[in-house]
């Protein structure tokens, strides 16, 4: 995954199960901090590399059919690549916090 540094703007190389962990950028070594933003996936190759990887809770608000998903919004929160929960419609947000805390 690509990740903009906020400190020089470089484009940082952060392989996917990193996404959650602090890094530091290669060009002006600051600190890249750990994702905190929605990432739009638009393949099936980058989900499953996104979504495998991750080393903590992933909350996702599917756009297709994957996963048996008829209706949008919905939202699944996988853990190690397996869904854990699964959910159709709006949701508050701190509802949705609980799921991955
Ligand atoms: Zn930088």
């Amino acid at each position: 995954m690509i990740r903009k540094c906020s400190a020089c703007g470089a484009a940082n190389r952060v392989p996917a199960k990193h996404l959650a962990d602090k890094g530091r950028c290669g060009s002006c070594k600051a600190v890249l901090s750990p994702l905190s933003e929605p990432l739009d996936i638009a393949s099936a190759m980058e989900f499953d590399e996104v979504v495998g990887g991750a080393r903590v809770p992933v909350l996702v608000d599917f756009r297709a059919a994957r996963f048996g998903v008829r209706s949008i919004p919905n939202f699944v929160v996988l853990r190690e690549g397996q869904v854990s929960m699964q959910q159709a419609g709006l949701v508050p947000r701190a509802v949705m916090r609980s799921w991955v805390s």
